[in-house]
């Protein structure tokens, strides 16, 4: 949303506050619990990044936060992960943490940053805080990373934790998302030492190279932000309904076309059989990332791949994204139902029953898959930890559908889910009763041969 009018940029605050409203507070019934309103607990960013130097940061981030809870709060907790995801490269550093100037105390340990707080926070009450860090990316990095003079920051920032009687936060555990961050809004400035092409989880408009800019995004769960050197990539820029799709794949590659349709077949399906996307652009970057963002994803260069990978990521916007949940107990929340869709996609692309379902398939063949889909990060393998959550996980669904309607009723099952749960961290017993009360007859035998009640 950079270089436009401020008269647009009204109009565009208006659109979003009446888009704001209209999403988060329409779902909202008189009989939930706090857990279950949007958001979580409310955040608001203000970021600023300056990159003197490729692959160097000086970050400034002001961050609102609002207790939302019942509870009062004598410390705040974020995730500040980038030394962790790569103790050997990366390097943040912290200069400092201030509240309205003053210094503040802070502990960070495991990728868990905690700030002791001179008075409790009460319910309804915020706390701005001032965090100010050096950031130096190296090449080869994991998701931090940086490709010659291109920049990918996932995880670059201290993300607030989410609040749930108690800080949920975990250790660093790259098997998976040990890290669950709730929605928050988001404004990023930036100034670069070059031209450069912006992807990120806020709509950046057209694509354009630019040295400086700000963004603005809502409802994002946390804010990723590419910097591509404009020689090194090729666009394609494609609408699916009310959403721009922006895909962008190596300059010498000559897949853009099959990446772009497939990102638009896949996308126009799951808006068509789960649900509406509310956002207005989604960007892919085929950088062989493989790992899912808010509106943004990094998909493969490799034609071989993008069915089982790009078609995965896609799906985690509706699993992940738009329906939150515990990345870290319950993976199985938006692993096994983004992997269950992606085959649901893939058996209607190919016009094959169940053909989607071959990734799946070799994931649970690949070992044996632990009893229990609800394990901890930490209670899992690497190698069992695919077998169960990508493997396992997704093929009992297609049994328990493949006895119930078939992929059609999946699909409507989820769609369903969808509709209930959007811009909702769901849990697991949440998930349990909608599935029991959805289906005629008592699922507990069912759900209790994979879930620990
Ligand atoms: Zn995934």
């Amino acid at each position: 949303m950079k270089k436009i009018s401020a008269a647009s940029f009204a109009f565009v605050v208006v659109l979003l506050a009446v888009y704001a409203i209209i999403h988060f507070y329409s779902d909202e019934s008189a009989g939930e619990s706090m857990n279950n309103s949007i958001p979580s607990n409310g955040a608001s960013y203000v970021i600023d990044l300056e990159m003197p130097e490729v692959g160097g940061f000086q970050v400034s981030a002001e961050i609102i936060v609002t207790n939302d809870s019942q509870q009062s709060w004598e410390d705040l907790a974020f995730f500040f992960v980038p030394n962790e995801m790569n103790k050997e490269s990366v390097d943040a550093e912290i200069e400092s943490v201030s509240v309205g100037g003053t210094q503040m105390d802070y502990e960070l340990d495991s990728g868990g940053l905690f700030i002791e707080l001179e008075s409790d926070l009460a319910p309804g009450d915020q706390q701005t805080l001032l965090f100010e860090y050096t950031l130096d990316v190296p090449e080869d990095s994991l998701r931090l990373t940086r490709a010659g003079t291109n920049i990918y920051l996932a995880h670059w920032y201290p993300m607030l934790a989410e609040y749930d009687a108690g800080w949920q936060v975990n250790d660093y555990d790259p098997k998976g998302e040990s890290y669950e961050t709730g929605y928050g809004d988001y404004t990023v400035t930036y100034r670069l030492p070059g031209e450069y092409l912006i992807a990120t989880s806020a709509p950046d408009g057209p694509v354009e190279a630019s040295t400086s800019g700000t963004l603005t995004g809502k409802a994002i769960k946390d804010f990723y932000a590419a910097f591509l050197d404009p020689a090194d990539w090729q666009v394609a820029e494609r609408k699916s309904g009310d959403t721009e799709l922006r895909i962008f794949v190596p300059a010498q590659s000559d897949i853009l076309e099959e990446t772009a349709s497939l990102s638009v077949e896949s996308f126009a399906f799951f808006e068509e059989h789960i649900g509406d996307y509310p956002f207005e652009e989604l960007d892919l970057i085929a950088n062989d990332g493989y790992m899912e963002y808010p509106n943004i994803v990094e998909v493969p260069s490799d034609e071989a791949l993008l069915d089982s990978i790009l078609v995965h990521e896609i799906a985690h916007q509706w699993f992940y994204y738009l329906v939150s949940n515990d990345p870290y107990k319950n993976a199985w929340l938006d692993e096994s139902l983004t992997e269950f869709s992606t085959a649901l996609f893939l058996n209607d692309y190919y016009s094959d029953e169940d053909g989607g379902f071959q990734t799946a398939q070799a994931y649970e063949a690949s070992t044996t898959p632990k009893p229990y889909a609800d394990m901890a990060l930490d209670e899992f393998d690497t190698a069992s930890y695919y077998a169960t959550i990508y493997g396992k996980v997704p093929l009992l669904l297609k049994d328990f559908f493949d006895r119930h309607g078939g992929n059609e009723a999946a699909q409507e099952f989820l769609a369903d889910y969808y509709e209930e749960f959007q811009f909702r961290r769901v849990t697991k017993q949440q998930f349990r009763d909608f599935f029991e009360a959805y289906f005629e007859g008592d699922q507990q035998e069912f759900l209790n041969s994979w879930l620990q009640s």
